[in-house]
């Protein structure tokens, strides 16, 4: 069954320097690099690597960032049918500056993203019926968001909602509407505004967050794995020891892992531990679409 991913595109433009620059100063950089990301490209690209049937839906500019993300997604198998081109807009770009002691400095332009809108969803109507699942995240407008758990639920679709990056603009009846709601701590702790320095507190807040009426609440924690909350039942699923290189974009692959696993009628729990697992292996390799693996290397990763 198809999967939808419904979300954003990016082009990460990486610029590694000793030093970064002062207001009106110019420095020669030692290296550039360029990815596509963006969390919906993120995650369509890991359910295709895993096999699964997935259709994105999202919008580039008209620019040769926009090239680049089309030719990106047809080389890992994800239709761009409905990934159109607005004109006179740019493409969605990330500038990001890794220093020497390799912090980030990220200015994000969501660019295009920004006009993919709620009638645009009437388009692709037909192609998204025959989905079975839909996947949002919340880097287009939240009135798009909003549009397409409405779409989900007046088709019969289940809806997974992973509300990042966080907005407490987010309307909470509508992530009740969805099937799967998926923050990670950071997320949950901006939705709640509740700490979450420790197991107690996060299962106090994410508690918190269950009882305003989420069906399946899945808690991503980084190095702890993941917690999934659903009515009174709780279930923590620890990741693997494994050696982190770059943790870019582990959040994205769990999502995509988990879904490619619900298209093809895994059970929940099942699901789960495998989307933990094929999150904690991309995090041993660097880059994020590219640290993701394919059915392949994730079943000798894991013999
Ligand atoms: P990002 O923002 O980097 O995409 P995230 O914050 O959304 O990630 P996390 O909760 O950090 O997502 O991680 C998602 C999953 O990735 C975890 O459930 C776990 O399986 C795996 N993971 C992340 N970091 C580690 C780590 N250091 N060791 C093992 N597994 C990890």
């Amino acid at each position: 069954m198809k999967i939808a991913v419904i979300g954003s595109c990016m082009v990460d433009l990486i610029a590694y320097t000793d030093t970064v620059p002062k207001a009106g100063e110019t420095l020669v950089a030692n290296e550039f690099a360029m990815g596509c990301g963006g969390k919906g490209a993120n995650q369509a690209v890991a359910a295709s690597k895993l096999g699964a049937d997935v259709l994105m839906m999202g919008r580039v500019g008209d620019d040769a960032f926009a090239d680049n993300t089309l030719a990106n997604f047809e080389k890992y198998g994800v239709s761009t049918k409905h990934v159109n081109k607005v004109p006179g807009v740019s493409s969605g770009v990330a500038p990001i500056w890794v220093d020497a002691d390799s912090q980030n400095r990220i200015l994000i332009i969501p660019g295009a993203n920004m006009h993919l809108l709620p009638a645009d969803l009437h388009a692709a109507a037909e192609e998204l019926k025959q989905c079975s699942m839909i996947i949002l995240q919340l880097e287009i407008p939240l009135e798009t968001v909003y549009a397409a758990i409405d779409f989900g639920n007046s088709n019969g679709i289940p809806v997974l909602l992973n509300p990042a990056p966080a907005s407490t603009e987010l309307d909470i009846d509508y992530a009740c509407r969805c099937d799967y709601f998926v923050p990670n701590e950071t997320e949950l702790e901006i939705l709640t505004g509740m700490p979450v320095g420790n197991d107690d507190e996060i299962a106090a807040a994410a508690s918190t967050l269950l009882a305003k009426g989420l069906k399946n609440l899945i808690v991503t924690l980084g190095d702890k794995g993941a917690l999934w909350m659903h009515g009174d039942q709780r279930q923590h699923v620890s990741a693997p020891t494994v050696s982190a290189v770059d943790t870019t974009g582990a959040g994205d692959g769990f999502i995509g892992c988990f879904a490619a696993e619900l298209a093809a009628d895994t059970d929940v729990a099942t699901a789960l531990g495998r989307a933990v697992s094929y999150a904690s292996h991309s995090v041993t390799g660097k880059g994020t679409q590219t640290s993701y693996a394919t059915v392949d290397e994730f079943a000798k990763w894991q013999s």
